[in-house]
């Protein structure tokens, strides 16, 4: 899960990390109010998005009154920005963010992310900010400093010393970035963050080191036990079908091609999307409905493939194992009655009573190709599409 930048300032300030004061609005009118009351000659105004790049498409704008904040504001609300993060359809902004602006003379980049290959967390820092991480780390991989950070006894001080030489910060600036660069790590782990990048980290023309931009992510099987991050969560940001997806406890992931795949078993759906690219196509989702679904779930899993506009054929493989095959029959047969199927259905059954299963769809009278193998399913639906 992701939250917005003003929602990870306000958890990494309690934290301990320097960040400006703000103030997230909803209308222009509070936009102006909030410059005011912020009190400060230099404000910004700052689109909230779950996507970077805002600054250069136009979302983050330096404001020097009331007037100037609400004009800012009412140009932005409403609006989809599009960043080289969006994709071309963008976002719509529904917040904004007004910030005591900050005088910069330096921009930098701090980051920790989960590293599954360190199995830690790893703290990555460049002396230049503001850039995309990704470039720096392809031209220029000298540039960037990793740390990794030991699971049980944490940060350890002689690494903040190296990040922060790292970083050019020396004296009171380096006591400054030690201490940021520690709550950082400590916000981190106390919140099973998988993500947390401080892009750019600044030091102020008066010397102070802090955070200017804040991108939390954070692990989503580890938020049950953070009901108040949970609270953050904006689900206008996300994709629609995976916010379904989730109220039935399945486990969807959007993908951008036309064939969309209902699996039991995330081992399997991933063999099935290999499949599929192999055999020409393109899958339009990753699903697996998990070891134990009920016909509820199928029957929904069923529905939320269908309302992405770009399937053009779906293809259901299954392996009975706890799973039963006619219970997925019963939903398949459910959901298609239900949503008046029209586009082209190739189901693969095996295991767990898949005669009885295989004769509920063939007694359905819904128009369905049965397959005899993965192999087979894939070049069905492949072919089923395409004619
Ligand atoms: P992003 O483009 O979505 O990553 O948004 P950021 O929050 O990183 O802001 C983009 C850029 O706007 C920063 O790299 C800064 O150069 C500039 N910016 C943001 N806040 C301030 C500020 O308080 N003062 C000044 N002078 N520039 C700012
Ligand atoms: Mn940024």
């Amino acid at each position: 899960m992701n939250i917005h930048e003003y929602q990870a300032k306000q958890l990494l300030a309690k934290f301990g990390v320097p960040v400006s004061k703000g103030i997230a609005c909803k209308t222009a009118d509070e936009a102006g109010k909030a410059y005011t009351d912020l009190g400060v000659p230099l404000g910004v105004v700052k689109a909230q998005i779950h996507a970077g790049g805002r600054g250069k498409a136009g979302g983050v704008k330096l404001v020097r009154s009331a007037d100037e904040a609400h004009k800012v504001a009412a140009n932005l609300l409403g609006k989809a920005l599009v960043t080289h993060q969006t994709g071309p359809e963008g976002r719509v902004v529904k917040t904004i963010y007004v910030e005591a602006g900050s005088d910069i003379e330096r921009e930098m980049y701090l980051a920790i992310v989960m590293d599954r290959g360190a199995q830690a967390p790893v703290i990555i820092a460049a002396k230049e900010g503001g850039v995309d991480i990704e470039e720096l780390a392809e031209h220029r991989p000298e540039a960037i400093a990793r740390h990794r950070v030991h699971p049980v006894k944490g940060v350890q001080a002689f690494q903040l010393r190296a990040l922060c030489k790292h970083l050019g910060l020396h004296g009171e600036q380096a006591k400054a970035g030690g201490k940021l660069i520690a709550a950082l790590v400590q916000a981190f782990m106390a919140l099973d963050c998988s993500l947390a990048e401080i892009n750019p980290l600044i030091v102020t023309t008066q010397g102070e080191v802090k955070a200017l931009d804040a991108k939390m992510s954070f692990d989503d099987n580890a938020l049950f036990r953070h009901k108040d991050v949970l609270e953050l969560r904006d689900v206008n940001e996300e994709d629609p079908k995976e916010v379904e997806a989730k109220k039935f406890d399945l486990n969807y992931i959007a993908l951008t091609g036309n064939i969309a795949c209902l699996v039991n078993g995330a081992g399997l759906a991933m063999a099935t999307m290999d499949v599929i690219q192999l055999k020409g196509g393109m899958p339009a989702n990753f699903l697996d409905v998990g070891g134990g679904a009920n016909k509820t779930q199928v029957t929904n899993a069923f529905k939320i493939l269908l309302s992405d506009a770009n399937v053009k054929g779906i293809l259901v493989n299954i392996f009975g194992g706890i799973m039963k095959c006619d219970t997925i029959a019963e939903g398949v047969i459910a959901a298609a009655k239900e949503v008046k199927l029209t586009i082209p259905l190739v189901v693969r059954l095996e295991g767990t009573n898949v005669d009885l299963g295989r004769k509920l769809l063939q007694e359905s009278g819904l128009n369905i190709q049965a397959a005899s193998s993965l192999d087979d399913a894939a070049e069905k639906i492949v072919k089923a599409i395409k004619a």
